[in-house]
């Protein structure tokens, strides 16, 4: 393990590619390892979006109508285990997009996947998947629309759902989510410049009304085991 001191950690923190950095030249687990054990116990309750959300049922149902959800939940409840982009991407940005409490998804993951090591799942669930530690792990809150998990999967084109739809009842629910969560958390991202051109087109929006009324529908839906 690599030991760094406060400063040059301070140093990395603050470079915009810190993660890209971070994981070149010490690696990935060394810097989860040290950010746990330089957070304290306090990190795991860290909640920087005010995600209060519960955990919707789908979670421990495991039956959800969108399509990359239901895949990578079957992975989980098969292997106890998925790789950690759809950890990331669909369960950890579905979390972060719909306002799910960090703590609480932490703790589903730290029970449902045989790798739950707490030194592991503090930094990449409360910190990295959901931003609660408001930067500290990650440069930018990890957000995103159907169209990353069109291209980086092929689990849209079997979907009930469209990738690029954001309003109406086919839209697809991560990019409803999407564009609200940039419009919702505004204020809070805008300054992230990482995020800037993200929150800058969401405020360019011609629809915005539309997708905050069908966000509250999908949410509904979400917390109802609907969706
Ligand atoms: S269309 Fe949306 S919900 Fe369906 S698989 Fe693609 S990203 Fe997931």
């Amino acid at each position: 393990m690599l030991l760094m001191s406060q400063t040059w950690r301070d140093i990395v923190w603050c470079h915009w590619s810190a993660e890209g950095l971070l994981r070149q030249v010490i690696g990935w687990r060394e810097f989860v390892w040290c950010l746990y054990w330089t957070q304290g116990p306090a990190y795991k309750e860290l909640n920087a979006l005010n995600a209060t959300r519960p955990l919707p049922p789908l979670f421990t149902s495991g039956s959800t109508t969108m399509n990359c959800v239901s895949h990578v939940l079957e992975d989980v409840d098969t292997f106890g285990w998925t790789h950690h982009i759809p950890r990331l991407m669909v369960l950890g940005n579905l979390g972060l997009i719909a306002g799910i409490n960090p703590r609480a998804l932490m703790d589903w993951m730290s029970e449902r996947f045989v790798d739950a090591a707490e030194w592991v799942m503090a930094p990449n669930v409360i910190g990295m998947a959901l931003y609660g530690d408001g930067g500290v792990m990650a440069t930018k809150p990890y957000a995103a629309g159907g169209a990353y998990i069109g291209k980086m999967s092929d689990f849209c084109k079997d979907c009930v759902f469209d990738r690029k739809a954001r309003t109406g009842p086919q839209a697809c629910p991560f990019t409803t989510l999407y564009w609200d969560f940039l419009d919702r958390h505004h204020d809070q991202l805008r300054s992230n410049h990482r995020m800037a051109r993200q929150v800058a087109a969401s405020t360019k929006l011609s629809d915005i009304q539309e997708v905050r009324i069908r966000a509250r529908e999908v949410l509904s839906h979400l917390d109802e085991g609907a969706l």
